[in-house]
C-alpha cells in the first residue's frame, strides 16, 4: 500500500538513484530530476567532477548496492569491471610498514570508473516501472503551501522553459555543491547548525594504461598518511578497459600538482618508492585532475528550526567526508537503506510526515555517527586542521590533551597491525565498514595497544620491504 502518490528526487547521482529505489516500494511513482544528460553510455558528468578520481567502494557499500539491486554486481564485471578479495588483492601500506598477510572473505569490492557504476545503477533503476529518470531538468527552488509548513513541489528549469512538479515529498540530493541553503532559505527556513573538520586535504588524479611488462602482483596498491608529520598518500586502482587511477593526496599542503614534473616529484617524497616506479613507467591517458575542499562537513537538519515538512536531504547534502576513507557511497547506501525502512515502519495519522521526521533523527545516529568520528579523529591528528563541531562532547574530545594521547594510541595500533595478520584482518574489516569498531578495538587489544603507547618505539626501517606477494 503506497505510503502517498508521487516522490521527486532531486539529483541523478548515487544517492538519488539509491533514494529513488526505497521510494519506489512505497509510492505509486517515483521522478528523479537530473540537470545533466548521462548520454548513450558510462560517460563523466558535469555535476560529478569527483568521478575523475579514485572511487573505491567499501565492501560493505559494494554489498548493499548489490543487495538493491540484485544482479548489479555480475553487469559491472561483464562491463570490465575488476571484481578481487581486498585481503588478497590489496597491497596496504600502513603508517609503519605494509601490513602482512591475512585472509577474509568479507572483503569483495570491485574497481570500476564512477561513470561506469552510475551508468548501471541508472539502468537498474530505471527497470522499475513507476521509476523515471528526467535528464536536462535543473530544479531552481521549492515550493510551499501557503503556511510555508511543508514543501509541495519544486521549480525546475528546462531547454523548453520553466515549469512546477508537484509531489507528495521531495527528496534533496543534489550534492556537495548543492544549493539546498540557498532554496530553504527563499522558503523561510534557516540553515541547519554544521559539524567541521578540515585536514585541508587535496588530491591530484590521472588515469593510466598499465605498465606493459609489469606484474606487480596486486589489484590494488595504496599507501596510507603518517600523523602528523607524513601527510603524503596514494593509491593507484584498477578500472575498466585495463585501465588504472592513480591518485596522490596531500594534507595541509596549499596547491597540488597538475602537471607531469610536480606529480612525479610529489611521488617521489612518498616514503613507499613503488608509486614513483609505477607513475613513470605507465602510460598516462588522461591530463592531471585536482580536487580540494574535501573536508569533513555534517549538516545538521535534525536540529534546523524550521525545516519544512515533506523535504529530506540526504547523500552528500547533509554530510561530505574526507574521501580518503571512501565512504560516501556506502553512507549514501545505508541512508537509503536506513529510508526504507523508516518508510516501511511509519504509522499514525500522517505517516509520511512521521516517516521523514523519523529518518532525520535516525541518519545522524545510525548512518553517520560511526564514520564521522573515526574521519574527524584521524585528521584532527594533523596539525593545523579546523575544527569547528556542534557536540559538545566532541569539542570536549577533539583537543589536547586527548588528541594527544589519541595520537599515541594511533601510533601503537599501527605498529601492532604492521605485524600481526588477525588485527590487519580486523582493521581492514573496520574500514570496510563490515565490522563496529568496537568488535576489534576489544579490551584484550585495547590492554596491549595502551602498554605498547607507553613503551620505548621500535626503530621503523628506513626502507620498507617489498610485498611478499
Ligand atoms: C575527490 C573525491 C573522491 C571520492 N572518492 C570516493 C571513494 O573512493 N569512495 C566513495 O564511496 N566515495 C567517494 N567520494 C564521495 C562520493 O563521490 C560522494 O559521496 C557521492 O557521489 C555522493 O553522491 P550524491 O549523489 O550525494 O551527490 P553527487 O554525486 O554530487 O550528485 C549530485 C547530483 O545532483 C545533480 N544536481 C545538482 N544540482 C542539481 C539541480 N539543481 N537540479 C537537478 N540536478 C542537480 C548533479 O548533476 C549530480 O548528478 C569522493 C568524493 C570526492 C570529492
Amino acid at each position: 500500500m503506497p505510503i502517498g502518490n508521487h516522490a521527486i528526487v532531486i539529483g541523478g547521482s548515487i544517492s538519488g538513484m539509491l533514494a529513488a529505489r526505497v521510494l519506489s516500494e512505497s509510492f505509486a511513482h517515483v521522478t528523479v530530476l537530473e540537470r545533466d544528460r548521462y548520454g548513450d553510455g558510462p560517460a563523466l558528468r558535469k555535476g560529478q567532477p569527483q568521478g575523475w578520481h579514485v572511487h573505491l567502494i567499501l565492501a560493505r557499500g559494494r554489498m548493499e548496492l548489490e543487495r538493491l539491486f540484485p544482479g548489479l554486481g555480475p553487469d559491472l564485471e561483464a562491463a570490465g569491471a575488476v571484481c578481487f578479495q581486498w585481503s588478497e588483492g590489496a597491497r596496504v601500506n600502513g603508517p609503519f610498514g605494509w601490513l602482512p598477510d591475512y585472509t577474509s572473505d568479507r572483503l569483495l569490492v570491485r574497481g570500476s570508473t564512477r561513470a561506469l557504476l552510475d551508468w548501471h545503477v541508472r539502468d537498474h533503476l530505471l527497470r522499475l516501472p513507476n521509476v523515471r529518470m528526467e535528464e536536462g531538468c535543473a530544479v531552481k527552488g521549492l515550493l510551499t503551501d501557503p503556511s510555508r509548513r511543508a514543501v509541495t513541489g519544486v521549480r525546475v528549469a528546462r531547454d523548453s522553459g520553466d515549469s512546477e512538479i508537484y509531489g507528495d515529498l521531495v527528496v534533496d540530493t543534489s550534492g556537495r555543491a548543492s544549493a539546498s541553503l540557498k532554496w530553504l532559505e527563499e522558503i523561510g527556513c534557516a540553515a541547519p547548525p554544521e559539524s567541521v573538520v578540515d585536514c585541508h586535504l587535496a588530491y591530484s588524479c590521472r588515469w593510466y594504461e598499465a605498465p606493459k611488462d609489469a606484474s606487480p602482483g596486486w589489484k590494488l596498491i595504496s599507501t596510507q598518511p603518517k600523523a602528523p608529520d607524513d601527510p603524503l598518500s596514494a593509491a593507484i586502482f584498477p578500472i575498466e578497459g585495463d585501465r588504472y587511477i592513480g591518485g596522490l593526496a596531500t594534507i595541509g599542503l596549499k596547491s597540488v600538482p597538475d602537471d607531469d614534473a610536480g606529480f612525479l616529484e610529489l611521488a617521489k617524497s612518498l616514503r613507499t618508492p613503488e608509486f614513483h616506479a609505477w607513475f613513470s613507467a605507465a602510460k598516462p591517458l588522461s591530463p592531471i585532475y585536482t580536487f580540494r575542499q574535501a573536508s569533513n562537513r555534517v549538516r545538521h537538519f535534525e536540529r534546523a528550526p524550521n525545516l519544512p515538512d515533506r523535504y529530506l536531504p540526504m547523500g552528500d547534502v547533509v554530510g561530505t567526508l574526507n574521501p580518503i576513507y571512501g565512504q560516501g557511497i556506502t553512507l549514501a547506501a545505508l541512508s537509503a537503506l536506513t529510508l526504507g525502512d523508516s518508510l516501511a515502519r511509519a504509522s499514525g495519522p500522517d505517516p509520511l510526515s512521521a516517516a521523514v521526521r523519523s529518518h532525520l533523527q535516525r541518519l545522524p545516529r545510525e548512518v553517520y555517527a560511526t564514520p564521522w568520528i573515526m574521519a574527524a579523529l584521524g585528521d584532527s591528528l594533523w596539525p593545523g586542521t579546523t575544527i569547528a563541531v556542534q557536540s559538545r562532547f566532541q569539542r570536549w574530545l577533539l583537543r589536547e590533551p586527548w588528541l594527544w594521547l589519541f595520537r599515541r594510541f594511533s601510533v601503537a595500533i599501527n605498529r601492532m597491525a604492521a605485524e600481526d595478520p588477525e588485527l590487519a584482518r580486523g582493521l581492514m574489516e573496520v574500514m570496510h565498514m563490515i565490522k563496529p569498531p568496537a568488535e576489534v578495538l576489544n579490551g584484550r587489544l585495547m590492554r596491549r595497544a595502551f602498554w605498547r603507547m607507553f613503551r620505548a618505539p621500535r626503530p621503523v626501517p628506513g626502507v620498507v620491504p617489498a610485498p611478499s606477494r
